[in-house]
């Protein structure tokens, strides 16, 4: 199978120096290509600015901002079998970039954020490709990513509770739950990213070959 697989956090600029971001580590993201070349899989991964090695066997796409990665997604995703929206795509953007350094004062600042283009949303809902989202949380897990499911029209979403500090981002320890859109779900407990990427790989594997074999629309 192609994957394409997009990982990390994006970087929104405010000025020439100063940007927006969040603490996504890339770590889920690059765990499940390393697993995906691992079990024979072509991978392109589409990555923000991240302190990980780069998977062997990989190509590499680096981005930096929100937009860079909705275009490269849009210009790659024709070409694979699988996308996993891995990325902690940032939400919001700043409304105007300052070209020049904006000096300090000593009077309060506010900064006006405009939503970004949400790449799982600007996907077309005829496709042959499985999509899968992520869904990072820190309160009631399972209905935002049902939520998060059928709003986003993916096939699958993995969810995280992110509002412990030994797991979820940063970690190299996760947890998730699976939901497909057949409605089953499934739960992998407590345990490193590149063993919980193993199992995340299979089921991708067997939801692909089920969508095949018209088990599922
Ligand atoms: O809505 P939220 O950001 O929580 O959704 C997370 C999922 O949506 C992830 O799979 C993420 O990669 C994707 N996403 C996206 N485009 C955005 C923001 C998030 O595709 N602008």
């Amino acid at each position: 199978m192609r994957f394409l697989i997009t990982a990390g956090p994006t970087r929104e600029p405010i000025d020439p120096v100063r940007y927006i971001s969040n603490r996504s580590s890339g770590k889920m993201g690059y765990a499940i290509a390393e697993a995906a070349i691992e079990t024979g899989h072509e991978v392109v991964l589409i990555s923000g600015p991240v302190g990980v090695d780069r998977p062997r066997g990989a190509a590499v796409i680096s981005v930096s901002t929100s937009d860079q990665m909705l275009e490269a997604v849009q210009r790659h995703v024709r070409n694979c079998d699988i996308l996993v929206m891995c990325a902690a795509v940032a939400d919001y953007k700043p409304a105007k970039v300052s070209k020049n350094k904006i000096k300090k004062r000593s009077e309060n600042v506010s900064l006006e954020l405009v939503p970004t283009r949400d790449i799982l949303s600007s996907l077309p809902k005829d496709r042959q490709y499985l999509v899968v989202g992520f869904a990072a949380e820190t309160e009631n897990v399972e209905a935002n990513a049902q939520k998060k499911l059928r709003e986003k029209n993916c096939d699958i979403v993995v969810a995280n509770d992110v509002s412990h500090a030994d797991s979820g981002m940063e970690s190299d320890q996760n947890e998730v739950e699976i939901l497909f859109r057949d409605g089953e779900t499934k739960t992998i407990s407590r345990a490193s990213k590149k063993i919980i990427s193993r199992d995340l790989v299979k089921y991708f594997e067997n939801y692909f070959e089920k969508r095949l074999t018209k088990k599922i629309e």
